[in-house]
């Protein structure tokens, strides 16, 4: 492990889903605020290598990294506050840990010992925690443990955090509890026991948080604090208190009120780099909450009953839109209920549609019937990854009148297959890990909108998606007024298509919601937004 690097190690108890992606995120952003340079990993508990396969109704959207890692939703709120790249490695589940272990005792690495969960996961699970803090790139790892504290399934990342402390030694090591004060309606109170008790869980494993961050609804009074604090054995001025915000990125300010990052700082012996410089977040905090203009987007999918699929588009939008000083109306429509006599009421009133990613046939058909709407009516388009998929499906069948044209994926037995495999993947059976993922370059054409959107021709996307554009029909497609705008320079596959004559038509084979962060909002969603608005005016 690199001496001098701090580790944060941030646990959850009381219930799941009380934010620690954001706190964890929010920290990270007042310690970069103050000069120093922070990565956050997280470890989840679950047996999947990788969320990669994971229904986003089980766990959400999953987030692809620069360097291709299927990885959990929260690195998206890591690179989104940060505005740094993550990797593979910061996120690792008991499934990656396991299957390390196993590998190496396949090839007879442990001498003929019995392979056990301590020392040898938990030797795997710290290997790992220490992994990101080797090459003294970062002053400050962040490390959260997903799931709850008690869970069985996270045991072993528990005590490996216990041991951790003993291998880092004093200052260089804290432990944040993120914890639950419910308010009892009936009672009129603030209860603190749920707390008491998922700290008492966390010492019988060994572990006394240093510093506890309490979600609540209301203030915890004086004397709230005061019995968190004598109870949880823990400082009285390192009982944080997080209150429900009205936006995620409100999140950083309120710690700072809280002086979280002063606490974190006293406690590894840290000085500030630099005075706290978060002018630039603020700004865009101005812009969100004050909007001056707002449209209605509909985002049409198949996951919509679960917003959490979503994730970094709708963030990606909340960026874009505070970037227009507008606000970003988002309404997801389920694709299913989209029939050809039902879209213009579903569609009416709305200023633009983006068809988002996602796999299989399920709502298939909505979603070429909503596209077509949209092309035939001006109104503003934004397809991602499936979304330009399906229309290049609608045009090849409606301007085309290739009546059966379809993605392999859907029908492969379609006569026009104008979305395919390449050659070179047919043979692949394994569904983990064999798409095309990650950072690729594309060259964008002069003159169109998404060169008009990046004000350059060379940018690099991520990708997560098995089938291509089938480039035995770009001729045609150009022929007919919806051409290549983005290029794959190394091996010619279409990135960007776009429709000539229409105010915006642009579909992306690439998920430019990854990159969208607070501080670099997404070109193509900021011209979209661009585009929605003057498509309000005009109306
Ligand atoms: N199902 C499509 C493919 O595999 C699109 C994937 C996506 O939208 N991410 O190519």
């Amino acid at each position: 492990m690199g001496s001098s690097t701090k580790y944060i190690f941030i646990t959850g108890g009381v219930t799941s889903s009380l934010g620690k992606g954001i706190i964890a995120a929010s920290l990270a952003k007042l310690l970069q605020a103050r000069g120093f340079s922070v990565t956050i990993q997280k470890f989840d508990p679950y047996l999947n290598i990788d969320p990669g396969t994971l229904n986003p109704y089980e766990h959400g959207e999953c987030y692809v990294t620069e360097d291709g890692a299927e990885t959990d939703l929260d690195l998206g709120h890591y690179e989104r506050f940060l505005d740094t790249p993550t990797s593979q490695a910061n996120n690792v589940t008991t499934g990656r840990i396991y299957n390390n272990v196993i590998t190496k005792e396949r090839k007879g690495e442990f001498l003929g010992k019995t392979v056990q969960v301590i020392p040898h996961i938990t030797d795997e699970i710290k290997r790992n925690f220490f992994k990101l803090g080797e090459d003294g790139q970062f002053d400050v790892v962040i490390t959260e443990i997903g799931g709850c504290v008690g869970d069985i399934e996270s045991l072993p990342f528990i005590e490996a955090v216990r041991q951790a402390k003993w291998d880092l030694g004093q200052n260089n090591f804290l432990v944040i509890h993120l914890t639950l004060i419910p308010f009892l309606a009936a009672a009129k109170e603030l209860k603190t026991k749920p707390t008491q008790h998922s700290v008492k869980q966390l010492l019988e494993a060994g572990i006394q948080p240093d510093i506890l961050v309490c979600r609540t609804e209301y203030h915890l009074p004086q004397e709230v604090k005061k019995k968190l604090a004598l109870f949880c054995n823990v400082q009285l001025n390192c009982v944080i208190e997080a209150m429900d915000a009205s936006t995620i990125y409100d999140v950083p300010l309120l710690m700072k009120k809280e002086k979280l990052d002063e606490r974190v700082m006293s406690k590894l012996k840290l000085t500030s780099k630099t005075n706290t410089d978060l002018e630039q977040w603020k700004d865009f905090l101005g812009r969100l909450k004050n909007p001056t203009q707002e449209v209605n987007i509909g985002l049409v999918g198949k996951y919509v009953s679960l917003p959490d699929a979503y994730k970094s588009i709708i963030e990606a939008f909340i960026h874009a839109g505070a970037a227009s000083e507008c606000k970003v109306n988002l309404t997801l429509i389920s694709s299913e209920e989209l029939h050809a006599d039902s879209i213009p009421k579903k569609l009416e009133g709305l200023d633009g549609v983006v068809v988002a990613p996602g796999f299989g046939e399920r709502g298939l058909e909505g979603k070429i019937e909503a596209v077509r709407f949209v092309r035939e009516n001006d109104i503003p388009f934004f397809g991602i990854c499936l979304g330009m998929q399906v229309a290049v499906i609608e045009f090849a069948r409606n301007v085309l009148g290739l009546e059966k044209a379809n993605s392999t994926e859907m029908d492969p037995d379609s006569p026009d297959p104008v979305i395919g495999l390449m050659e070179d993947q047919k043979n692949i059976e394994l569904l983990g890990g064999t798409m095309r993922l990650g950072s690729y370059p594309c060259e964008l054409k002069k003159g169109s909108k998404a060169y008009q959107a990046y004000g350059k021709a060379k940018i690099n996307e991520r990708h997560r998606h098995r089938y291509e554009f089938n480039n035995a029909y770009l001729k045609s497609f150009e022929e007919s007024g919806m051409f290549a705008s983005g290029i794959n320079p190394d091996t010619e596959l279409v990135e960007i298509m776009e429709i000539k004559n229409h105010p915006w038509f642009v579909g992306a084979q690439f998920h430019p919601e990854y990159k969208s962060t607070v501080l670099t909002p997404h070109p193509l969603f900021v011209r979209f937004i661009k585009a929605t608005i003057e498509n309000k005016k005009t109306k």
